[in-house]
């Protein structure tokens, strides 16, 4: 087993997870107990706003508290559980999850959107909808509080279908982004006719934007297009100082990254939120 250190928490992993496919098969198995049992565990990353310096929200990140492994990294499962059915009841526990503490951070005065990442079945899938207006009316939470992240990958798969589910999202007042942009197939003619809010730059253009100068004309040039077809955007991966300068002097709305913050258990989101705010 090596350590590994992923944001908040130490992980470990056997090198065979990747190799063997008998465990992963045992680790799909395992899966189904796991979201039943509560073995999964959120952590919380701050988006934050180059406008006001403030923490604005928090994208809840999913991790696997593994009986045997120890601390399972989404790369590790989470591609797998996509594949299968699994991924609603993992995607409802994860909402869940998310909202309860939305309300608890909400009790204590803290004001943040929650964003929470969604999968290819999520976007076919009918009953969707219906689960994330009962658990937004259990938790007490309001529609703009919530935002769902699509990646251009899962769109694709069933546009029809994505574009319908992505319009009752947007009927609701549920914000939309679009994640990892850049990674995929990305026309403007399909970016146009959905109702997403934002476009979030891919981590591979910002994070060595400052060494190499196409990344620094993608990443610019993406900000000024998002803007021009009246979205907003936030750049992922901002590790230091000089990137979010770089970022904030282009017009950019939003970062996300270890510069700010690692995705943290909820309890440290608040204490940072705290320490942000003074
Ligand atoms: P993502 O949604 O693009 O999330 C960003 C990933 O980049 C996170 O990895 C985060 O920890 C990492 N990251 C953030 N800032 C930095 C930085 O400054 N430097 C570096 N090197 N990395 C940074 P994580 O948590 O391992 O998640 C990986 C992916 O797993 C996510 O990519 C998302 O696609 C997927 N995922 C996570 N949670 C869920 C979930 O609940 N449902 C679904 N369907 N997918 C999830
Ligand atoms: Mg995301
Ligand atoms: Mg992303
Ligand atoms: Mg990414």
């Amino acid at each position: 087993y090596r350590a590994k250190s992923d944001g908040g928490g130490t992980v470990l992993y056997s090198p065979e997870l990747d190799a063997n496919t008998n465990q992963r098969f045992v680790i799909m198995a395992e899966m189904a107990e796991a979201i039943r049992n509560d073995d999964l565990v959120l952590h919380f990353q701050p988006k934050f706003d180059l406008r006001t310096n403030q923490i604005i929200g928090s994208e809840a990140l999913v991790r696997w508290q593994h009986k045997r492994y120890g601390l399972l990294p989404p790369a590790k499962f989470i591609p797998q559980v996509e594949l299968t059915q699994l991924i609603n009841p993992l995607t409802f526990w994860v909402m869940k999850t998310a909202m309860i503490q939305l309300q608890s951070w909400k009790k204590q005065g803290i004001s943040v959107t929650m964003a929470i990442n969604l999968s290819t079945r999520n976007l076919t899938d009918e009953g969707f909808i219906e689960q994330v207006d009962r658990l937004m009316e259990q938790y007490h939470i309001e529609p703009n509080e919530l935002e769902f992240e699509v990646t251009e990958t899962a769109l694709m798969n069933n546009l029809e279908q994505a574009k319908q589910q992505l319009s009752k999202f947007s009927e609701r007042g549920i914000q939309c982004a679009l994640d990892d942009y850049g990674t995929g197939y990305s026309s403007l003619t399909y970016i146009k006719k959905l109702p997403l809010d934002t476009l979030k730059i891919d981590r591979s253009f910002i994070s060595q934007m400052l060494e190499d100068k196409d990344d620094h004309i993608i990443a610019k040039s993406t900000i000024n297009l998002a803007h021009s077809l009246g979205l907003q955007v936030i750049a992922e991966g901002v590790e230091d100082e000089k990137t979010l300068q770089a970022l904030a002097d282009q017009g950019c709305d939003f970062i996300q990254g270890y510069h700010i913050s690692e995705p943290i258990d909820g309890e440290s989101f608040s204490k940072l939120y705290w320490q942000r705010q003074g």
